[in-house]
């Protein structure tokens, strides 16, 4: 096993996990195969509870382990399915090592960072390495992308376990790549300091960095890269430039471009390959077609739908078209706002802020024939708007949203599992799906796997009626209902699962792909 360990230096937020997921992508291409761990430094035990305004989308993995977002990237970019052992939290650390301590295992030891949460560090980092992928073999190489920035005080004991993992390692199985920030001055000149600053921090922990990819508004000139490699002991073709890109699915080739496959490779001491370039043909596929889609949601960050926006832009690339989103703010928006769209996205979501907001968008979409896309609570939206409005139960809801006629609510045998955290059905679930269905042509199958994470389902109670005034629930997992859909020409469909989750350029998601189709129809229809 070989291992590319990925710091970040300046500051956050320089795209550290794209740039992590794509290294991964160049050995990919190359026919390496690579596995990838997140190193959260937070206190939290998972990412589950913790609110996706500060911290952006909680991904979920196969397992059920609710996942920082970075995780999600590592999946589209490499096509793998990770598990909750792939994002090592300062809580998971911690947890493991008072469990150990109140059961004796360290027979009397004084229990300290080092050595004792420093080894914890590196088996969870080996252990996570060692995971066997889909086929049963383990990978070839596995990044470990380090969250926050050097020198903060959290990241201190990851640092230190990997400097000793450094240590313990050949040479050649252990490669540190180091994104940092590249400035520009008011003339437009890059500027080096922060980055020397940064490495310097990075030395006195005991790791010097092999590469280092400087990321920056606009390319980076010789004379920069020169300046980084004298000052930070690096050579020059291991300073890669990383301008901002306009899609992330173009940093792959751009690394590329930049040399660093070649740089990785020799450090690691791999095998000169040929890449295979068919990835960058998918992703980066043209555009015929150009479509606005609105997403009816309470929060106002983009951040928290990453997996839907990128599941969109997968099913729109296979269909050649662009697909624009526009955001709808459930709250406060008027129903002219979506007079000029081609289609409506209800996304999943908690609590009773915006959902009278997200039923008046659901009853303009059937109404008008608007295709609809609902995802989780989208779903359970969806099912009330259709009891309150077609059946006439104008008190349909959720037990979530308070008082009424409860036709989203907790079943009897989930009673005992109120508490929040780590309580909800999350992960995969086999879902059967009704021949002949809407949702069956896209997937082709009787069988689906898909993620969930939610707590409430449709009430059992009222199935039958629903039914027979022309909601079908097309999909179910036993007594769970799982898919909802209109028949008719125009496209009406939720889930109550996540598919967004399972989405990769080269597997787009079908309800998306029939949605973008969809939504591509309608336009041209309206033409
Ligand atoms: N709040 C809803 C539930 O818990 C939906 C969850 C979601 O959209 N992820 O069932």
């Amino acid at each position: 096993m070989k291992y590319i360990i990925v710091t970040g230096g300046v500051m956050s937020g320089l795209g550290k996990g794209i740039t992590t997921a794509s290294i991964g992508r160049l050995l990919k291409n190359r026919g390496y195969s690579v596995t990838a761990v997140k190193i959260d430094p937070y206190l939290n035990i998972d990412a589950g509870t913790m609110n996706p305004a500060q911290h952006g989308e909680v991904f979920v993995l196969k397992d059920g382990g609710e996942v920082d977002l970075d995780l999600g990237n590592y999946e589209r970019f490499l096509d793998i399915s990770l598990t909750s052992d792939h994002n090592i939290t300062t809580g998971r650390v911690y947890q493991s090592v008072i469990e150990k301590e109140r059961r004796g295992d360290y027979l009397g030891a004084t229990v300290q960072i080092i050595p004792h949460i420093t080894n914890e560090i590196k088996e969870c980092i080996r252990n996570a390495a060692s995971n066997p992928l889909e086929d049963g073999s383990t990978a070839d190489v596995c990044l470990v992308e380090v969250g926050g920035t050097v020198g903060d005080i959290e990241s201190m004991p990851f640092l230190e376990a990997i400097r000793q993992m450094h240590g313990e390692l050949a040479q050649d199985e252990m490669a540190l790549v180091h994104v940092t920030l590249v400035p520009a001055d008011t003339m437009g000149d890059h500027k080096t300091k922060p980055t020397q600053h940064s490495v310097k921090a990075l030395r006195e922990l005991g790791l010097h960095p092999d590469v280092i990819v400087g990321r920056s508004e606009i390319v980076m000139d010789p004379g920069t890269k020169r300046k980084i490699s004298e000052f930070c002991d690096v050579s020059q073709r291991a300073v890669i430039s990383a301008a901002t890109a306009g899609d992330i699915y173009e940093v792959p080739m751009e690394l590329e471009r930049e040399g660093l496959a070649d740089v990785v490779t020799e450090l690691l001491d791999l095998e000169k390959r040929e890449a295979d370039n068919e990835w960058y043909r998918i992703v980066s596929r043209e555009y015929t077609s150009r479509i606005t889609i609105a997403i009816v949601s309470k929060y106002g960050i983009e951040d928290v739908y990453i997996s839907i926006k990128e599941a969109l832009k997968h099913a729109g690339r296979r269909l050649s078209t662009e697909v624009r989103i526009k955001w709808i703010d459930a709250e406060t928006f008027e129903l002219q706002e979506l007079e000029d769209v081609d289609g409506i996205l209800v996304p999943g979501g908690f609590g009773t802020r915006g959902i009278e907001g997200k039923l008046r968008a659901i009853k303009y979409a059937r109404e008008n024939g608007v295709p609809f896309l609902g995802l989780c609570l989208g779903f359970q939206t969806a099912v009330a708007e259709f009891c309150r409005n077609v059946l006439g139960w104008t008190d349909a809801g959720s037990e979530e949203w308070g008082e009424g006629k409860h036709v989203i609510a907790i079943l009897p045998e989930q009673e005992d599992v109120l508490n929040l955290g780590g309580t909800m059905r999350l992960g995969d679930c086999e879902i059967d799906v009704i021949a002949g269905s809407r949702i069956y042509n896209l997937y082709g199958s009787k069988k689906i796997v898909e993620r969930h994470r939610h707590r409430y389902e449709v009430n059992p109670e009222y199935i039958d009626e629903i039914e027979k005034a022309g909601l079908k629930f097309s999909g179910r997992c036993r007594n769970r209902m799982e898919v909802c859909e209109i028949d008719g020409d125009s496209f009406f469909l939720a889930t109550q699962f996540h598919p967004e989750f399972k989405s990769t350029p080269t597997r787009p998601s079908p309800p998306y792909v029939g949605f973008v189709e969809a939504c591509r129809d309608n336009r041209r229809e309206k033409k």
